[in-house]
């Protein structure tokens, strides 16, 4: 009989600690500039793919862990470092997790590789699916793809927003409709690779946190890929179509795919952020010195300090049992994944809005990192889909009522 432990091994508490060294001797001191600079930090990717952080290899290492938790570990670590390079760095492994789920294993093979690149011709990777009207609802996507089959090509046309690396990326991954009539079910995963025309970026945002990370639009037009650039093959579609066409249950959907099995590591980075500034505001309420006694001696701050700690642990259980469910292939009942990134980005926004409280006027201005930690904590609440549509996922899952 196989023992409970909460316990992590000697493997995960090494690969936890050598990336916790990366997170803080080299992220955390770039970690302002960056954020000031609002560019993408290539000098510490680089750093992190001459280490063998940002590869193939380590990320393959982290999802084969038998307990699934390793990469939620390695997740929290980055982020505690500095979100917004995290994303830089591991933005990538989006576009990695779509051809995970939708790739067949020659192509898995041939394109997860390329995502990464080596350490001296180091690669970056886009998943694009949202559109400007199609957000949170994925089903209403504009953008197609046509067959020419006298060239065996696809041809893809449309505009995707908000995307991770979108333009900067040498290897786009992009969901778009096949069948518009059929909503979500008529999408398809395309890979878009390095050098492909028709292919651009179109504006940059400009964003309130997670600044070191590129967001920006991607425009196909009359983009040509050729056929086995369908993730998944040209047969499985076309059952899969007819199926839909006849009214019957198709196996997941291309997005939904993605998204459920990262869950779990996107509330891996947001506790990583939480925790960044929870351990900087205790340490600083025990300084702090107010009324001839330090802050923390009041019941208002220990108290705070308490309740953070308290949603902290509570999230990363969440995330470790979500990464581990999915890793030992049991079902989510309950949308335990969305359960994990919805506790988790609201904890990040709360604990570091806390902090900012504790600060005082030293949270609010930008000497300090407090307020960039509530900056980038707001996104968690925002992308992988908003903690509205996690609550509809569980609500769903918990009632069996498709709650609205
Ligand atoms: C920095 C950043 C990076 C991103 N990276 C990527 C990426 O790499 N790839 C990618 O494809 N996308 C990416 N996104 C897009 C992100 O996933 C979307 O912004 C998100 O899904 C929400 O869509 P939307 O912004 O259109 O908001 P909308 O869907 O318009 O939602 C607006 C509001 O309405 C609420 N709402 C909508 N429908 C419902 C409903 N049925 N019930 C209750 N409330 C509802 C939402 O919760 C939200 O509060 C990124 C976004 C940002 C900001």
């Amino acid at each position: 009989m196989t023992e409970f432990s909460l316990e992590l091994n000697e493997d995960q508490l090494q690969i936890q600690k050598w990336v916790h060294d990366f997170a803080e001797n080299v992220m955390r001191p770039e970690a302002h500039e960056w954020d000031e600079r609002e560019e993408t930090p290539w000098p510490i990717i680089k750093e992190a793919a001459k280490i063998g952080l940002y590869s193939f290899d380590f990320v393959a290492n982290c999802f084969l862990d038998p307990t699934g938790l390793l990469m939620a570990l390695v997740n929290e670590e980055m982020s505690w470092g500095d979100a917004g390079i995290a994303l830089a760095i591991f933005g990538s492994t989006l576009a990695v997790a779509g051809i995970y789920a939708n790739g067949t294993p020659e192509q898995q093979g041939e394109w997860i590789p390329q995502c990464f690149g080596t350490p001296d011709d180091v690669k970056l990777a886009a998943f694009g699916v949202s559109e400007p009207d199609a957000g949170s609802d994925v089903s209403s996507l504009k953008s197609r793809a046509v067959y020419d089959e006298a060239k065996d090509e696809w041809v893809l046309n449309g505009t995707k927003t908000w995307i991770t690396n979108g333009g900067i990326a040498n290897t786009h991954v992009v969901v778009v409709s096949v069948d518009p009539e059929l909503g979500s079910r008529g999408h398809a995963s395309f890979i878009v690779p390095e050098g492909t025309p028709g292919i651009s970026q179109g504006q940059k945002f400009k964003k309130m946190g997670i600044r070191a990370s590129h967001t920006a639009e991607v425009v196909l037009d009359d983009c040509r890929v050729p056929g086995r650039c369908l993730l998944g093959g040209k047969e499985k579609l076309d059952e899969r179509l007819a199926r839909a066409r006849e009214g019957k249950r198709t196996s997941t959907q291309a997005a939904m795919a993605t998204f459920e099995g990262s869950r779990p590591f996107v509330g891996a980075q947001a506790v990583g952020i939480a925790r960044a500034a929870y351990e900087y505001a205790l340490e600083y309420a025990k300084e702090r010195k107010q009324f001839k006694r330090a802050i923390v001696e009041n019941q208002a701050i220990a108290f705070k300090l308490a309740d953070m700690k308290t949603h902290i642990d509570a999230a990363r259980l969440l995330c470790w049992r979500a990464a581990w469910m999915a890793r030992t292939g049991k079902k989510f009942e309950s949308g335990e994944g969305s359960q994990s990134k919805l506790f988790a980005g609201e904890t990040a926004v709360w604990v570091t809005e806390q902090a900012i409280q504790i600060l005082g006027g030293y949270g609010y201005v930008r000497e300090y990192p407090v307020e960039r930690w509530h900056r980038d904590a707001k996104i968690y609440t925002i992308f992988e889909g908003t903690s509205e549509i996690q609550r509809l996922v569980i609500a769903r899952a918990i009632s069996g009522v498709h709650v609205k």
